[in-house]
């Protein structure tokens, strides 16, 4: 059966270029009307411009399409308002939020100012909670909504000079966790992408070869299921080049320790059985460690 979302409404950040134009387009395509935000930031996040979320919008609507621009900085609580306000007017609902907004400010952690540590975890993170709770209590009275966040595998397994970055985007993690569960009872699914794309974000590291490989394009089928009626919640799909595979966190049996041995010597000395992986488990909420933990030490 074909993914349709005639009748939905999304909202995709940061969609005036990259991924983000992609997953719009798309959404577009199979009929979702489609809120088209961007500031217009350069790469560092500085400037401000309408052009880029305008052009998107006439690409849509000269193809058929339904779409609005909406400039909104993704980190300033009063103008996500306002964009939701304007989406609510037009369209009456909010079915689908793709957090995608995005920018760099690289360095070695030893040369990095702290604002530019500041300034990454503000996009990143404060931005993507910031629209997020815009949406989240439009989606629970329509007990239904369909949550993106985007992460990077700079932050699932780490990027030299990319400290500020890999925190913002490991913190995607944490709060897909979080908001599965509290979701889950109103039918809110929330899942996490980690791309790996030809945008202008990684133009400059990337091969001439790969940069057609790693088109956006390959990316979007995966970010259309995550927001399909049938989506799963709380899974981290990697997406580059075509190639779609899911990142999971496990935690090893462990061991416990008890009298003597629970010293630092103790740690030490057992801690290829405490890093084990025979046995692994994945845990699938906090409370499940607790437990482990006081039942093995009972
Ligand atoms: P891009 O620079 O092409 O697009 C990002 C867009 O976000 C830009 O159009 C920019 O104007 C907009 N933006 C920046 N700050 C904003 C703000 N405060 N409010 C609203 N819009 C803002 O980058 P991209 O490669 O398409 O990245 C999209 C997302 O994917 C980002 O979150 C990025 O971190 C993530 N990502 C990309 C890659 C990759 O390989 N390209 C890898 C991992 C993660």
């Amino acid at each position: 059966m074909a993914i349709r979302f005639d009748g939905r409404v999304a909202i995709v950040t940061g969609a005036g270029a990259g991924l983000g134009r992609c997953h719009a387009v798309e959404l577009a395509k199979r009929g979702a009307k489609v809120v088209v935000n961007d500031l217009g930031a350069a790469l560092d996040g500085s400037g401000r411009s309408d052009s880029a979320a305008q052009q998107v919008v006439d690409q849509i609507t000269d193809a058929g399409g339904q779409a609005m621009a909406h400039g909104a900085d993704v980190s300033d609580a009063e103008q996500v308002a306002d964009m939701v306000a304007r989406t609510r007017d037009r369209w009456g609902r909010i079915d689908i939020l793709v957090n995608n907004a995005g920018i760099l400010r690289d360095k070695t952690f030893a040369k990095m100012e702290l604002s530019d540590f500041r300034k990454v975890v503000e996009v990143h993170l404060m931005g993507t909670a910031t629209v997020t709770h815009a949406c989240w209590p439009i989606m629970r009275d329509q007990r239904s909504g369909r949550i993106v966040l985007t992460a990077s595998s700079s932050g699932l397994y780490g990027n030299f000079g990319q400290s500020n970055y890999g925190a913002a985007k490991a913190a995607m993690v944490g709060l897909m966790n979080v908001l599965h569960l509290e979701g889950a009872r109103d039918d809110i699914r929330v899942n996490t992408l980690a791309p790996t794309a030809a945008t202008r974000m990684t133009r400059d590291l990337m091969p001439p070869e790969a940069l057609d490989l790693l088109r956006p394009e390959t990316i979007t089928p995966g970010v259309l299921y995550l927001v399909s009626e049938d989506a799963p919640s709380r899974v981290i799909l990697g997406a580059g080049a075509g190639s779609f595979a899911v990142t999971k966190i496990y935690e090893t049996p462990g061991a416990t320790l008890t009298g003597d041995a629970l010293t630092p010597e103790g740690v030490a000395a057992a801690f290829d059985r405490i890093s084990n992986p025979e046995g692994q488990q994945e845990l699938t909420q906090a409370f499940q460690q607790t437990q482990k933990y006081a039942r093995n030490g009972a």
